[in-house]
């Protein structure tokens, strides 16, 4: 245990915000009694994976808890890969383990970062695939009565990039394990962007994991030369009358059906067509590959990137009358903020 430590390395965005105390669990016995003992002496707690996700607004005021916990374990049963990961697995070294254990079905979520235990918090999704697909159950530790909970996927509520762990459970549940099950006949999703190019071929879980790997590589800035938390901001669900009116004002305005009556924007459209590509407030700029990922350019303090983030939700609305919502959690002195 030490005391006021930097979260610099502990942050995608390196960001130069502190916290009063950091522990690293590394099994899920001392996650849980460290986290029953924080959560017991009513002391302000932030569980952190790899930090790709969170933007530090402030120092924080609280202990941090690094979850460095690991253990996969894999089970056959009719037609089924089953998989119970612990939280702290890394989620890409999760996807390679797969491939190299001949178990398909995660590639399209390759290089997403972060590890296992937070991917059910927001639903992870890239390209066609969102962890609800794949996800059996996640089990938690229920802070107020001390016990360990597991949920099957129905009950876990996800949404995009949404699910009960950031709404009824927010603040009360640490995630220890995931399960999986992965259909041992592997059906490719190559619906989106570059993977339309491997249909009608004979593709293999290798093919899809390599055009995901090579995609994001040279669309997405490495966090290790260039500090970002990936996309910024959440695409928006508007209604398809809403989207009809602005296709007639915006004829290449980018739009995909969700459900019946609701159209998905791409949020980085709307940011790119707002003129704001490689706009910059202090070191905070809009990255130049990819309009929704904010990047620290030039030593960003935390302000830079919210008054940047403003900026960007204010200009969209103004234009287009729909107001982009952050996808990071943005975290303040005691706890989660909103932009
Ligand atoms: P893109 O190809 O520039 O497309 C922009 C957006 O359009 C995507 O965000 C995606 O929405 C949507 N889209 C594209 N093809 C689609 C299709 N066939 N059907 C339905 N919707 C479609 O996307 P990008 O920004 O480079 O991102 C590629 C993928 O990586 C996306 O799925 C994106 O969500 C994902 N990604 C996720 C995270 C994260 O979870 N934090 C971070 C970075 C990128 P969706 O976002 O709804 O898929």
């Amino acid at each position: 245990m030490t005391h006021s430590v930097s979260l610099k390395p502990h942050n995608t965005f390196g960001l130069d915000h502190t916290c009063r105390e950091l522990i690293a669990v590394k099994t899920t016995g001392e996650l849980i009694s460290c986290c029953l003992a924080l959560y017991q002496a009513k002391e302000p707690m932030l569980l952190l994976g790899s930090g790709s996700n969170v933007i530090f607004c402030d120092d924080f005021e609280g202990t941090v808890v690094l979850v460095q916990t690991r253990g996969i374990e894999v089970a056959t049963i009719e037609g089924y890969h089953l998989l119970s990961v612990a939280a702290g697995e890394d989620w890409h070294e999760l996807i390679c383990f797969c491939l190299e254990q001949g178990i398909a079905g995660l590639e399209n979520l390759a290089l997403v970062p972060g590890k296992v235990g937070a991917a059910p918090i927001q639903n992870i999704g890239a390209y066609g695939v969102e962890l609800n697909d794949i996800c059996d159950w996640v089990e938690y530790l229920d802070l107020s009565s001390g016990r360990l909970i597991r949920l099957n996927a129905p009950d876990c509520q996800f949404a995009y990039r949404d699910s009960i762990f950031k709404q009824q459970l927010l603040g009360s549940a640490v995630i220890t394990q995931v399960g999986f099950k992965l259909a041992k006949a592997w059906q490719p999703k190559l619906d989106y962007g570059p993977l339309k190019a491997l249909k009608n071929t004979n593709v293999t879980p290798k093919n899809v994991f390599d055009c995901i790997c090579q995609t994001r590589m040279a669309k997405l800035p490495d966090p290790k030369t260039m500090g970002n938390a990936g996309s910024f901001f959440k695409n928006p669900v508007i209604t398809n009358e809403q989207f009809s009116v602005l296709v007639d004002k915006f004829p290449s305005m980018v739009g995909y059906p969700q459900g019946m009556i609701h159209t998905k924007l791409a949020a980085g459209w709307l940011i790119e067509a707002a003129g704001l590509k490689g706009v910059q407030i202090g070191g905070a700029a809009v990255h130049k590959n990819q309009a929704l990922v904010l990047i620290n350019k030039d030593d960003a303090t935390s302000d830079d990137i919210l008054a940047l983030a403003k900026h960007i939700v204010d200009c969209v609305e103004s234009l287009f009358g729909v107001k982009l919502e952050a996808e990071p959690r943005l975290i303040a002195a005691t706890g989660e903020r909103s932009l």
